[in-house]
């Protein structure tokens, strides 16, 4: 059976991963797999649910209730909820800052990294989130710490809320990423943090192209 090739990339909120994984995958003809909607979708259910996210004996019980897959619908990642597309529901504030207090459980993350494993053994894929290249995918060929500063962070993803008509402030958006990535990078499980065969990447003076160009270049000269 011929090995699938991995690219992993990893980094804190905002730094561009969907999007220059998004671009990658599309360029190279790879399956792009974007993990952090998986772990929204988890705190979606509890947000749904009235489980107290903050509560981990209540969340990891309520764990045996959620089943999370993905589909893939003209190549754009799907994720089902116990069955339901909940793609439209998951990309707000209030999810994100949720996921990433419930992302800390060893029983949310148990439930998704043999689908993350699996998807990867199966397929070429570039694959975004937090612990890729350090945990899930150890074994990556390509291996991507993307990040850029906290107010070139906020600022885009300022933008980016602006763009969809939702009412935001910059500097609550920045205490947003700071606290999150906070989080992320100081949980006891699979925390936020470049793996040491990474390449790092900063994104803050760099637009997506040259983004891409750069991780491109890296990924032509390891795997030729
Ligand atoms: O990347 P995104 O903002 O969609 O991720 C939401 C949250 O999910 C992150 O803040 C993080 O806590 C969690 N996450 C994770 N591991 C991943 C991907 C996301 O813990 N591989």
């Amino acid at each position: 059976m011929a090995m699938s090739v991995n690219i992993a990339i990893d980094g804190p909120a905002g730094a561009g991963k969907s999007t220059i994984a998004k671009k990658l995958a599309k360029e190279l003809g790879f399956v792009y797999v974007d993990t952090g909607a998986m772990y929204r979708a988890m705190a979606y259910y509890f947000l749904q649910n009235g489980i107290e996210t903050s509560d981990e004996p209540a969340v990891a019980a309520a764990c045996p209730n959620v089943d999370v897959t993905i589909a893939y619908v003209d190549g754009e990642q799907q994720v089902l909820l116990n069955g339901e597309n909940v793609n439209g529901v998951i990309r707000t504030e209030e999810v994100g800052n949720a996921a990433s207090v419930t992302s800390a459980y060893p029983a949310v993350r148990q439930k998704l990294v043999e689908l993350q494993r699996q998807l990867a053994a199966r397929l070429d894929v570039v694959m975004d989130g937090r612990d890729i290249g350090t945990c899930i995918l150890p074994h990556a060929q390509v291996k991507i710490y993307l990040t850029a500063s906290v107010e070139t962070r906020a600022r885009r993803r300022y933008d980016e809320l602006v763009k969809k008509g939702e009412a935001c402030e910059l500097d609550a958006i920045a205490k947003d990423i700071e606290e999150r990535d906070y989080r992320d990078m100081h949980r006891e499980i699979a925390p936020l943090a470049q793996a040491e065969d990474a390449v790092l990447v900063d994104s803050s003076m760099l637009t997506i192209d040259e983004v891409a160009a750069a991780i491109r270049e890296i990924y032509e000269r390891t795997i030729g």
